[in-house]
Order: structure tokens, then C-alpha cells, then sequence
């Protein structure tokens, strides 16, 4: 079974190259490897998924909710293996999601909605980023965007925008902030299969070829945890090299062409 999966992807991720190398890119095998940085977010409600999220041997970022009961645990574990840290920071979405009590949101005055900042990144110990749980809501809100940003400029964290929403406005306020900042590219497992997985990863690995770097964020599930075991070691040989998540945010400000802007 594990050699089947292994070869259908491999087969998905040399045909996204095949894909690249046709579209008119130049990158060929002999380039600079292509970046890829991976974000496990929605960590600390389940301690064994956690762990096992923080095995995986890449340099993994892991971004942890506040409120969660293993979020203190989950954090040194990640930083004690010399991964990144950040805060899963939850706002308000448009499907009222039922919220965490600490949940961002737009009837907060500036003061308590700081203090909601300041104590989220308390409850995540060596966190220096953030991104968005949720959020389709409170991410299109200017006002509370530009309070946030302005924030962790203050703290010198950087910011990914998860892109829960089309209209988001979270990353461009904080460029407009000068705050580091990037943007999801792919989610990995919107759908629990190992063929869409798959499927999605092949994109991931697409963008990154042709663009010089790409975000994935995915989620500590049993199948997902599985995927990147079996295939985090097949990058190396793919071109792909997996970065953190703050190399790959000083990556992607360096290029003069950057894709900070690009929508979905
Ligand atoms: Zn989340």
C-alpha cells in the first residue's frame, strides 16, 4: 500500500514539473531548489497528534491555539526540536463558528482587543508569528487589522494571512504596516483523502517551481501526519527544500518580483 501512494505521488509531483517546465518556466532540476514552508496549525487540543506533528523530521512551523489545553506543552515540545513557533490566533468568521472565548472581534474596543492579543501570545510560549484561525470576518475589517498590525510590528513577529476569505485585507494592511508578512498558497487537506492530499501537495510543489516559493498550511490529522512522513523525504530529490516560515517570509520580501500581492 505505502509503495503505491508513494509512486502516485511521485508520479503527481514530477508531472507539476513536467507542467512547470512546459508553461514556459525555465527552472530545471539544476536551479536553486524550489521553497516550500509548511504551517501545521489548529495544534494543542489533541497532545498526541501534537507530538507526533512535531516529530516529523522537516523543519515544520507549528502554529498553536491559545485556548487549547496542550498549547504550553505543544509549544516547548516544538521549540525544544528546534522548530518555529506561532500563535493560531482565532477571529470571527462568517458562519458564526462557535468561538473560543478569546476570539478576535469587531465589537471589541482597541484596549480589549490588544489585551485579547497580548494574552494569546502569552498562552503560546516562543511564538514570533502569527496567522489567522478562521477569521473570514474579522481579516476584511480594516480597523481591527491595522490594530493588529500595528501591535505585533511593536513585538517584531511576522504575519501569514491563512486566506479564510477572498476580500481579506489582513496582508496587505500589514505590508502597508511594514510588518513582515506572506500568505497561505495551498491549504493541504481541505479534503481528508490521501489522493486529495496528494493532489494538493503536487500543487503546492507546482507554485513553488514556478514561482520560487510556496505556503502550505496543513492540520495534525492521523492522514496528514501520515502523508508528510512518507513524503517529506522525497524532497530533497524533487528540488523542493522545505524552509521555516520566517526564512521563507524574508525569501519572498527579497524577490523584486514579489507574489505578496498576487490574489487567489
Ligand atoms: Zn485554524
Amino acid at each position: 500500500m505505502l509503495i503505491s501512494r508513494s509512486a502516485v505521488l511521485r508520479a503527481m509531483l514530477w508531472l507539476g514539473l513536467l507542467v512547470s517546465l512546459s508553461t514556459g518556466s525555465t527552472i530545471a532540476l539544476s536551479n536553486p531548489p524550489a521553497y516550500l514552508a509548511i504551517i501545521i496549525d489548529d495544534l494543542g487540543h489533541n497532545l498526541s497528534n501534537g507530538q507526533r506533528a512535531v516529530r516529523l523530521s522537516s523543519p515544520i512551523t507549528y502554529a498553536v491555539l491559545p485556548d487549547s489545553i496542550h498549547a504550553e506543552t505543544i509549544s516547548h515540545l516544538a521549540h525544544a526540536s528546534n522548530k518555529e513557533v506561532m500563535v493560531h490566533l482565532p477571529m470571527t468568521n462568517h458562519s458564526n463558528f462557535p468561538d473560543s472565548p478569546n476570539t478576535l472581534n469587531e465589537q471589541q474596543a482597541e484596549h480589549e482587543f490588544l489585551d485579547t492579543v497580548a494574552r494569546a501570545i502569552q498562552q503560546v510560549p516562543y511564538a514570533i508569528g502569527i496567522n489567522n484561525h478562521m477569521g473570514s470576518r474579522l481579516t476584511e475589517q480594516r480597523t481591527q487589522m491595522t490594530w493588529l498590525m500595528q501591535d505585533l510590528k511593536k513585538r517584531d513577529m511576522f504575519f501569514i494571512d491563512s486566506r479564510t476569505t477572498p476580500a481579506t485585507v489582513a496582508e496587505q494592511i500589514a505590508i502597508e504596516t511594514n510588518l513582515k508578512a506572506a500568505h497561505r498558497d495551498v491549504f493541504l487537506d481541505n479534503t481528508r483523502s490521501y489522493e486529495a492530499i496528494s493532489a494538493a501537495f503536487a500543487a503546492a510543489v507546482h507554485i513553488a517551481k514556478t514561482q520560487g516559493s510556496a505556503l502550505v498550511i496543513a492540520h495534525p490529522y492521523p492522514i496528514t501526519l501520515q502523508f508528510l512522513e512518507e513524503t517529506l523525504p522525497l524532497m530533497k530529490d524533487m528540488g523542493i527544500e522545505i524552509i521555516r516560515t520566517s526564512e521563507l517570509v524574508s525569501f519572498q520580501l527579497s524577490q523584486p518580483t514579489s507574489t505578496q500581492t498576487v490574489a487567489e
